[in-house]
């Protein structure tokens, strides 16, 4: 993760799309006010973080309007000048106005949004209309020079279709990052959106695949991070770290909880912005005891994967699904996470075996023969990427 310490803001669970697989949004749900906002300045603060990651996620964080943004992303900006803040949004897009998009733009907030692929397969999960709207919305983003990516949900039905959904994202110089559609702890029945752990696997190598095919001209960022974790050895995305006591998020009403996926549910509050507390009195908090016990959970259960120290187990949210709260597993995704790390770790060997002794020191060396590139051919251009970006 770019910042180690990562704050989602849910101004609302309220959202007018009504995507099919999503249990997130909540009608009706009230509004953040501004007195949180301070609230949330003031608790972050006497934290003494020197770096902090802002997140607008929802529902739909776009319902908040514009006057909520004009007033909290100076208060943010200001009021933890000394934490370094930078500022993200996970939006649908389709209340962008060119009013809001002038105040992100202030505040070089990256967006983060959802299109399945083509109108046609988009609309059958998200709704009809869906794509749309949201393509207005990106064009108002890119006029106002706002940075937009795409997130992809697959779900059991559009993966029997990715083929078409990864040319859409490809023709459209789109970079995507894509998202299996999940179970979650609100609903007992996620079928028929679901995607299985083994489609979820071999979706991860077909788009590893399409990623090295299109090298430097598409990219896949779920690729890029799952290639960096097995080729540094750690977890750079929060499913791949320990993300308990480094990400927070905090619903409409100020209440606080380990991550967006967990708003609104009572019994998964940890502590209320208002109260200022410590990170030791969160952790001290039953949900907070019942993240730790998932680490503890991994460090046991995944003891003898060749994979453990990038993989954390996954994602402690999914971990509790099935036991709708307590922790009787690591994620069910464990199956997908272990064949894409497999693939990935057995052709960086196979490549390093191959290379020069200097390619493996210095990502500036010449390549070595290869028919296609590969795992190590992604790194360099990643290398690349990061450096002129630093420049
Ligand atoms: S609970 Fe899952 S989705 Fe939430 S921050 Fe942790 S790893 Fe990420
Ligand atoms: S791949 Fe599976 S067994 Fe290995 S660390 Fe991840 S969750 Fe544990």
């Amino acid at each position: 993760m770019k910042n180690p310490f990562h704050v989602m803001l849910i101004p609302t669970l309220g959202c007018p799309a009504r995507c099919r697989y999503c249990w997130s949004s909540e009608p009706g749900s009230p509004r953040m006010s501004i007195a949180t906002v301070r609230d949330v300045v003031a608790w972050v603060s006497s934290l003494g973080k020197e770096r902090v990651t802002f997140t607008f996620h929802g529902g739909e964080p776009l319902l908040a309007g514009a006057d909520f943004y004009r007033e909290a992303l100076p208060l943010l900006a200001e009021g933890l000048a000394q934490a370094n803040p930078e500022f993200a949004m996970q939006s649908n897009l389709w209340l962008l106005t060119p009013e809001i998009a002038e105040i992100l733009a202030g505040y070089h907030v990256p967006i983060g949004t959802s299109i399945d692929g083509p109108a046609r397969i988009n609309d059958v999960q998200r709704g009809e209309g869906y794509f749309g709207k949201t393509m207005r919305g990106y064009r108002i983003a890119r006029e106002h020079g706002l940075r937009v990516s795409f997130i992809c949900t697959f779900t059991s039905q559009s993966f029997r279709e990715k083929e078409e959904i990864v040319r859409f994202f490809r023709e459209n110089g789109f970079t995507l990052k894509l998202h299996p559609a999940l179970p979650s702890l609100r609903n007992d029945n996620p079928e028929p959106w679901t995607l299985a752990p083994d489609d979820y696997g071999e979706l991860l190598v077909y788009l590893l695949d399409v990623s090295l095919e299109n090298l430097g001209s598409f990219e896949i960022m779920n690729i890029n991070d799952l290639c960096k974790c097995v080729f540094f050895r750690h977890g750079t995305v929060c499913t791949f770290v320990d993300c308990m006591g480094s990400t927070f998020a905090v619903g409409p009403d100020g209440s606080i909880y380990p991550c967006y996926r967990f708003v609104g549910m009572p019994e998964y509050v940890m502590g209320h912005v208002s109260d200022c507390p410590e990170l030791a009195d969160l952790a001290a908090s039953p949900v907070g005891k019942a993240m730790q016990e998932f680490r503890n959970f991994v460090d046991r259960a995944c003891a003898d994967c060749p994979h453990i120290r990038y993989c954390r187990g996954g994602c402690p949210y999914n971990a509790m699904v099935p036991g709708h709260g307590t922790i009787g597993g690591v994620d069910p995704y464990c199956r997908a996470y272990h064949r894409i790390f497999d693939e990935i770790s057995d052709r960086l060997n196979r490549e390093m075996a191959e290379a020069p002794a200097m390619e493996m020191m210095c990502f500036g060396a010449p390549r070595p023969k290869q028919d296609k590139p590969g795992v190590m051919a992604l790194m360099r251009f990643q290398a690349m990427k990061e450096g002129k970006r630093k420049r």
